[in-house]
């Protein structure tokens, strides 16, 4: 098997849209693959499929082996940026030993991982029977792997290839949960003779609420709501709305504020920009600041309610909470303020927590709740995903950490993530799985510019094919 071959289907798999919600051409094509072939396949109702390869002659006896990627990606572009993620294919150039997409994602999260299913399911390697799975909507709350039924596969061992750093092997991760906290409010007609200023915070790196969250990176949401706290200058709040994903750190955020003094209130919002820049110099070296007098309909935010909502924007936690105590290193518990949006009496916010430990995500999530309901909010909590334990006596582990030994003459690093992965829904459903996640590295992912290294890629392919063909 050969990297290029994988990335070959991958690159074909970029041109099929595949956004979250939206899996129903990459699922088609999927099955419309298997068919090709002539490979058992199924699709159960929400849409995870599964392709199977009987096992190989002479390895009828070595069990089962499950190979598991998603289906779906984070679909983020840059502003200003035409994209149908309905339609388009996905614009991406080989740079510097990378696979880059400048200005959206790149979709190798997890695109990758179902090219190398692909491939193996495609190759005469020796192996026992192959499972391979493909789930949907992984992102937004891995709505497949929660609705999988409990005998969608067969197998016993399962590799989840949806992890990106290669040399590193997975052996468990953050359960989490979203919040939502929505904030009603009545309008009042903006003070006579104010003018209408919008002012805009771009250019922050973002990255993905959890294997970033401890980057320290700036968060666009606080950061507005912390100049408006503060905000010398008096001003009606019309509108603030920043962010996107649950799981994507806010890039950006804009607020539309009337006030009679908009030279001023533009003046010190550009000195604020000077201190975060300073702040925030080598995490985000290209935060951006902007205000420009608008054209706004006259219709703000009532006073109180405007001011509790930057309150509880500016006092809500965000970033790293918690680290463990038992892995050095590892982010135990960490929320992110994702994003706020107004309209129609609504200012809508959107978190998200996670925690290796289920009790401590709950905290975390409470807290989160409980600023939103001292500014008059009321909150939900949504789509929570269990965590998986780690098991060091692990089989498929002790396979895997002996395969790169030998072919790379030195130790896999053998680690726990801080990002949700649906290992810990299948443990729920296939009690005593024997799982690992690996994969080759991405960086960037879930954000404009992510991107696949290419030497990682072949190493992880041979991997890959040394585990799959030495399992037994
Ligand atoms: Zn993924």
């Amino acid at each position: 098997m050969e990297s290029k071959q994988i990335l070959d289907i991958f690159k074909e798999i970029t041109r099929i849209p595949r956004e979250s919600g939206s899996e129903e051409q990459i699922t088609a094509w999927l099955l419309d693959w298997a068919a090709q072939r002539g490979l058992e396949a199924k699709r159960d109702a929400i849409g995870n499929v599964l392709i199977a390869k009987p096992a190989s002659k002479g390895k009828e006896n070595v069990p089962v082996l499950v190979l598991q990627a998603h289906q779906d990606m984070v679909c983020e572009k840059n502003e200003g940026v035409q994209h149908d993620w309905a339609k388009d294919p996905i614009n991406y150039v080989i740079e510097d030993g990378w696979m880059i997409a400048h200005d959206t994602t790149l979709g190798a999260d997890d695109g990758i991982g179902i090219a190398a299913c692909l491939a193996l399911l495609e190759s005469d390697l020796p192996t026992g029977r192959l499972e391979c799975i493909f789930t949907i909507s992984e992102e937004t709350g891995m709505d497949g792997a929660e609705a999988m039924a409990s005998g969608f596969f067969t197998g016993k061992t399962l590799i989840n290839l949806d992890s990106e750093d290669e040399g590193e092997m997975f052996i468990g991760c953050a359960g989490g949960v979203n919040t939502e906290s929505v904030l009603e409010y009545g309008s009042v007609a903006a003070p006579k003779g104010a003018k209408a200023l919008q002012i805009r915070i771009s250019g922050g790196i973002g990255g993905h609420s959890g294997d970033d969250i401890n980057k320290e990176r700036v968060n666009t949401v606080q950061q507005m709501a912390r100049f408006l706290y503060s905000c010398p200058v008096d001003f009606e709040l019309a509108s603030i709305n920043g962010g996107g994903k649950h799981n994507a750190i806010a890039r950006e955020c804009a607020a539309v504020v009337f006030t009679s003094a908009p030279e001023a209130l533009a003046k010190a919002f550009a000195a604020f920009g000077a201190d975060l820049q300073a702040e925030y110099r080598l995490s985000d070296p290209s935060l951006a600041f902007e205000s420009k007098e608008c054209a706004a309909e006259g219709i703000c935010i009532e006073h109180k309610a405007a001011r509790a909502l930057i309150a509880a924007l500016c006092a809500c936690p965000h970033g790293v909470y918690a680290m463990s105590q038992d892995i050095p290193g590892l982010v135990e518990t960490s929320t992110n303020l994702a994003a706020v949006h107004t309209a129609a009496g609504k200012a809508v916010v959107l978190t998200s927590q996670r925690s290796s430990i289920t009790s401590a995500c709950n905290a975390i999530a409470a807290k989160t709740a409980a600023v939103f309901e001292l500014a008059g909010a009321t909150s939900r909590h949504f789509s929570p995903y269990p965590g998986w334990k780690p098991n060091v006596d692990s089989h498929i582990l002790k396979v895997c950490v002996e395969s790169y030994k030998r072919l790379f003459g030195c130790e896999p690093a053998v680690k726990a993530i801080h990002a949700g992965l649906e290992c810990g829904l299948f443990l729920e459903k296939f009690p005593g799985l024997d799982m690992i996640s690996f994969g080759p590295t991405l960086r960037g992912v879930h954000a404009p510019g992510e991107k696949l290294e290419l030497a990682s890629l072949e190493r992880f392919v041979k991997h890959l094919e040394d585990v799959v063909t030495s399992f037994n």
